[in-house]
């Protein structure tokens, strides 16, 4: 993909076996032609400049604009696949909690009307038990 680098002063390709550099106004030089440089002021716009080789050591911020932008693109989709699902995972933990929480608060309702049946009855039985005492007393005395 990178077929496109060319010298922007001679017009020779990196196959030349010559190496090449990249300006801070953003030209790329062949080593003759930026040896022809004077005073390092760009040939071709006439800004003062700096410039870097091209190789596999430059900062990768330069070296993103040598690469395919497909394969740019790929990554940056990984990239927002990785973290589309660790937002994924964490979603549907604090989703389980909140469910968890609730089916406790819906068993905890059941046993609590559960009990309060059971204190129902129990006064029921406690009332019958009272009439039936009576009545054996009275049977008693008789
Ligand atoms: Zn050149
Ligand atoms: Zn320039």
């Amino acid at each position: 993909m990178t077929d496109w680098i060319h010298c922007n002063s001679c017009y020779n390709l990196p196959r030349s076996g010559k190496n090449f550099s990249l300006t801070n106004c953003g030209h790329i030089y062949c080593s003759d032609c930026l040896s022809r440089c004077v005073r390092d002021r760009c040939m071709i716009c006439g800004n003062s400049c700096r410039s870097i080789l091209l190789s596999t050591e430059m900062n990768p911020s330069l070296q993103m604009y040598f690469l395919d932008p497909l394969i740019q693109l790929k990554t940056i989709q990984q990239i927002f696949e990785f973290q589309q699902n660790q937002q994924m995972r964490l979603m549907k933990f604090w989703r389980d909690q909140v469910e968890k929480i609730s089916s406790f608060k819906d068993c905890f309702q059941k046993m609590e009307r559960r009990l309060m049946n059971f204190k129902c009855d129990n006064a029921t039985l406690r009332e019958e038990n009272q009439i039936l005492r009576r009545k054996l007393v009275q049977n008693d005395l008789r």
